[in-house]
């Protein structure tokens, strides 16, 4: 595994690796590495000859009182996963080498930044969008996977792909899980054991909005008015939302006539979660055990 923190060097290696005829996987991350990115690295190992990994805690995604300062690094730590999923490449440059003075350019993902995170968050897919944009033009990836957990990310990234004619292919993965549901973050460690254990409203709304709909409830108000009901008997949380959307324009939905998206945004304490679930699709949520 080589460690690689300057972009001329990590441009460098992608050239020569396309030169001599290698395909790239790329897995872009903000480390603090756990099962969610290995998964994704699993299947990125089998994709391609290259496996890169970025490790860069990405400033311009973070609003002002967000938590990019303390958010949980641990290098040294991430080398072990890194290792065994035998990465060629981790590119971890610092905030210094990606944003020098004087950068100014950004990407705007017009109306799929808008609705869902993008409410209490209106910066944050431009900040996405801008640092994967620099990432793929770094790296050079044939293949780039991300993690269905964020999946208004995964659709702003696919939409930028196709409107800016990127020459990648962005492929999605299903959420991986703890042994009781919650969805796998870094930003779970957070928690302390009372919160912990309220978080685990996110996945048990999920599973109620899943059930409603497999007994054939299509109206989005009755689902959501469940949905919420679990969420708000849990004291410690705090919702930011709740929504089923079509899966595609993230607009909210009244009826479930295909493929609907049901997504929420939960703070526990000072921790804020996510979680999604594709209602109409098979169950394809992986359980780490
Ligand atoms: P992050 O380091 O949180 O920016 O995440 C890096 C990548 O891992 C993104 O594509 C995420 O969607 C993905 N990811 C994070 N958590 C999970 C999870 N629990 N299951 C699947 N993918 C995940």
């Amino acid at each position: 595994m080589k460690l690689i923190t300057s972009i001329n060097e990590m441009q460098q290696f992608s050239t020569d690796a396309k030169r001599r005829g290698k395909s790239i996987v790329f897995v872009p991350t903000m480390g603090h590495l756990h099962g969610g990115h290995a998964s994704l690295l699993k299947k990125g190992r089998g994709l391609g000859d290259m496996l890169v990994m970025s490790i860069f805690v990405n400033p311009i995604q973070f609003g002002p009182k967000e938590d990019y300062a303390s958010y949980p690094r641990d290098l040294k730590g991430d080398m072990a996963l890194v290792e065994a999923h035998k990465v060629d490449v981790v590119f971890n440059p610092t905030a210094e080498e990606m944003y020098p003075e004087g950068f100014q350019t950004y990407i705007d993902i017009e109306r799929l930044s808008k609705p869902l995170c993008g409410i209490s968050r209106p910066w944050h897919f431009r900040g996405v969008a801008t640092v994967v944009a620099k990432l793929f033009n770094i790296v050079k990836p044939d293949t780039a996977l991300f993690g269905e957990k964020d999946l208004q990310q995964l659709q702003v990234i696919k939409r930028m792909v196709h409107d800016l004619n990127m020459e990648v292919n962005v492929i999605g993965a299903p959420i991986v899980r703890e042994i009781d549901g919650l969805a796998m973050s870094s930003r779970n460690v957070y928690l302390n054991k009372e919160q912990r254990k309220a978080a685990l409203c996110l996945y048990n709304a999920v599973v109620k909005g899943k059930d409603m709909f497999h007994n054939g409830i299509k109206d989005t108000r009755v689902i959501l008015k469940e949905v919420r009901n679990i969420v708000e008997s849990e004291p410690l949380a705090v919702i930011d939302y709740i929504q089923i959307c079509n899966i595609n324009t993230l607009e909210g939905l009244e009826k479930i006539t295909e493929k609907a998206l049901l997504a929420l945004a939960v703070t526990i304490g000072k921790t804020r979660l996510i979680d999604n679930t594709v209602l109409g699709n098979e169950q394809r949520e992986q359980y780490i055990f």
